[in-house]
């Protein structure tokens, strides 16, 4: 189609002249070269510099040149606005494609460092962005955040004696409880290996609770294909705390944690609530 172009192009200014502007297609070719994704970059360079090559040499030969068709002035200034009109409609087109293709792939990628590969799930960075939001909200006076902190039990027996891969559905599977079992609002992420940060806005202490307790259940009823073949069963266990206004994120997290950790040593498979005072 280049070459299509450039051989139109070059034929009518020779014919009608330069005062005709069909030389300007020339120019549009040269943004479609670069951008073009079949072509390797040396040859791009090549063709390129070769394109830009003849623009100059046809300037040069036919600028000011007494065409060979005799076309009358009228005529040939009807068609001189017709292909800069062109040109220009064609300009602001290709530069809305490739502002969109690049606004595409960047939103693409800023989505892709904001999640967890495996679990497609925020990944700890966008947690710490949404905690920052949430808390920045919190301190403002827009109600309390409850943070909840969700450990799988005895993980490693999981992956020792079925396998990695059994680990990976597993981790897939409690993901998927997390996220069906809270609002639209709230933030599910996967903090580290087989941890888990959820926030929820707005939740006092008893709705936390719950909550807490709904998604160690229904982590609790999981079943996921062993290596064996045998169903095997998951547990969690849960550390919550709440943020209230005039409280840092840092502590309600390191709350969270204790309570989570008590919750290991009582047992395991059980949601624990931080004490609010403690910092
Ligand atoms: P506890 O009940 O005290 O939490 O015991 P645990 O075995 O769950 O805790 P531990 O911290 O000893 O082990 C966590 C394991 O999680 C170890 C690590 O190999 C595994 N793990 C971390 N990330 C992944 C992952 O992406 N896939 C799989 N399959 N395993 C992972
Ligand atoms: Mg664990
Ligand atoms: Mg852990």
């Amino acid at each position: 189609m280049a070459l299509e172009i450039i051989a139109h192009g070059v034929l009518a200014v020779q014919a009608i002249g330069w005062d005709s502007g069909f030389h300007f297609y020339i120019i549009l070719i040269i943004p479609v070269l670069i951008v073009n994704s079949m072509l390797a970059p040396a040859g791009k360079a090549v063709l390129v510099v070769l394109t830009g090559l003849l623009y100059l040499l046809m300037d040069w030969r036919w600028r000011g040149a007494a065409p060979y068709m005799n076309a009358s002035q009228t005529v040939v200034d009807v068609m001189y606005y017709f292909n800069l009109t062109c040109t220009l409609v064609i300009l602001a087109l290709l530069a809305t494609i490739y502002y969109r293709l690049v606004t595409l792939a960047q939103a693409r990628l800023q989505e892709l460092a904001r999640t967890d590969p495996l679990t497609q799930l925020r990944n700890r960075r966008a947690a710490m962005e949404a905690a920052q939001r949430e808390a920045a909200r919190v301190a403002r006076g827009a109600g309390p955040l409850a943070v909840l902190l969700g450990d799988v039990d005895h993980f490693k027996a999981i992956n020792d004696t079925h396998g990695h891969e059994t680990g990976d559905d597993a981790l897939r599977a409690v993901a998927d409880v997390l996220r069906a079992g809270v609002r639209q609002v709230d933030h599910v992420a996967r903090w580290g290996g087989e941890e888990f940060l959820i926030l929820l806005p707005g939740t006092e202490v008893p709705e936390a609770m719950a909550v807490a307790e709904r998604l160690r259940a229904g982590v609790q009823q999981l079943r996921v294909a062993g290596a064996n073949g045998q169903p095997l069963t998951l547990a969690m266990t849960v550390g919550v705390s709440v943020l209230e206004a005039g409280g840092a994120f840092d502590q309600a997290l390191a709350r969270a944690d204790r309570a989570l950790y008590a919750g290991k040593q009582a047992g395991r498979n059980r949601v624990v609530l931080a004490s609010p005072t403690e910092s």
